[in-house]
């Protein structure tokens, strides 16, 4: 259970590149980071627009002189500060992250960075070897990962509930983006320029959240090889993909498939991850999020709800209310942030996290990596490729 105690000696001070007024992600990096003290935040280059963004900071309650007009401002006066920041987090459009990344590191500063981490495996595996470097931890963005119900799943299928695992089958399909409102929307206009969204769309900005899931609750399966189709339906966004599906093989002899989808009309959000055993199978949907479906074979189906006593003690470590009320993407993050902090805290002492995990860089690099082979498949005619 969590109280809100702190997990740490001193809240870590702590900037925002992005995540201005207007953004879509920013206000739940703050709400994540600031709810359980373990973050305070102290400076930040909120938007691309410098005017807005020492505005917007002020109105967070920044010291002016901490609102700065870009990043490498930042990171330069705050080096001069005995009391600089020791993290930011990088909450802008995607085509920006491997520079701020690079930057924020070479800093000496711990990172919170979205996905994808950059756009290619080769600069992923700098980040990464950059990271172990500067011994600075660097957390990516994959929300519900941090969900009491992701934690059940992973513990139910670690305990064998499921038996042999057969078949994972994962999903983002939402339908906002079933016309072009791109015309009329900055964040999604980005979002379908391979200039800043990089070599996909919905692959890279659904699909890889459903297959962090997957990662998470079956730590052991490894990709063998993948097949992709990609398509884009509405037909100014090619050649980015607004459809996706690929089909994966494991090297366990297990298969999975991913839909990565945004025209998928009159649907919210539809992420949902279904694991299937040889006796039972699990089924969680963020739009249900405090409900994980059970289904043994040959018995009623089961919904286990979040908070209550019969769940594995793993997950019901990260609850805050109890069974009956609703946890979801803003709990499911701050959990992450939390876990983020005390990861950020054991680097700077010297200490090893003991039983805590988190989406780190290697999960940024797999992200990144997932995207580069299912492009490659799709762009070769969706054929097989063995996995690179
Ligand atoms: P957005 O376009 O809505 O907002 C981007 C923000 O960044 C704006 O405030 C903009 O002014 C600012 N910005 C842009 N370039 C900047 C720069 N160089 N320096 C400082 N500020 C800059 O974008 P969004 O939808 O909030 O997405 C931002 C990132 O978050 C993307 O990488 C996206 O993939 C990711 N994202 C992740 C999730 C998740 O669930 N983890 C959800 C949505 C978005």
């Amino acid at each position: 259970m969590i109280y809100g105690e702190k997990n740490i000696d001193k809240p870590i001070r702590w900037a925002m590149v992005g995540g201005g007024r207007g953004s879509q992600i920013g206000y739940i990096h703050r709400s994540a980071a600031l709810r359980d003290y373990n973050f305070e935040l102290v400076a930040g280059a909120f938007d691309i627009n410098p005017e807005r963004g020492r505005d917007f900071g002020a109105n967070l309650h920044v010291d002016l002189e901490r609102c700065y007009p870009d990043y490498k401002t930042m990171f330069a006066e705050e080096a001069k500060r005995e009391d600089g920041i020791q993290a930011v987090s990088i909450a802008t459009p995607n085509g920006t992250h491997y520079e701020i990344c690079k930057a924020a590191l070479q800093a000496g500063l711990h990172v919170v960075c979205e996905k994808p981490l950059c756009f290619t495996t080769e600069e992923a595996k700098e980040l990464e070897a950059l990271a172990k470097k500067m011994n600075r931890v660097v957390g990516i963005t994959y929300g519900y990962s941090g969900h009491q119900a992701i934690e059940q799943a992973r513990q139910m299928i670690a305990n064998g509930d499921l038996g042999e695992i057969r078949i994972v089958n994962m999903q983002f399909a939402h339908g906002f983006h079933s016309g072009a409102v791109e015309e009329n929307n900055a964040s999604t206009k980005w979002r379908v320029d391979p200039k800043m969204a990089g070599p996909s769309y919905v692959l890279g900005d659904l699909g890889t959240h459903p297959l962090y899931l997957s990662e998470v609750m079956l730590p052991e399966m490894k990709i063998k090889k993948l097949l992709c189709t990609r398509q884009s339906f509405v037909k100014s966004r090619a050649p980015l993909e607004d459809n996706a599906y690929t089909i994966m093989e494991y090297d366990n002899g297990a298969v999975g498939t991913v839909w990565s989808c945004c025209v998928n009309a009159g649907s919210m959000h539809g992420q949902k991850i279904r694991v299937i055993g040889s006796k039972a199978s699990i089924e969680w949907w963020d739009e249900q999020p405090n409900q994980l479906r059970y289904e043994v074979q040959g018995k009623p189906v089961q919904i286990l709800e979040r908070g209550m006593d019969y769940l594995y003690p793993e997950a019901l470590a990260d609850d805050r209310i109890g069974g009956g009320h609703p946890e979801g993407l803003f709990e499911a993050w701050s959990n992450l942030y939390t876990r983020f902090a005390k990861a950020m805290h054991a680097a700077d002492h010297g200490q090893t996290l003991e039983g805590v995990w988190y989406p780190g860089i290697e999960a940024g690099v797999e992200g990144v990596r997932w995207v580069e082979n299912c492009v490659r498949s799709a762009d070769s005619g969706a054929v097989w490729v063995e996995y690179q």
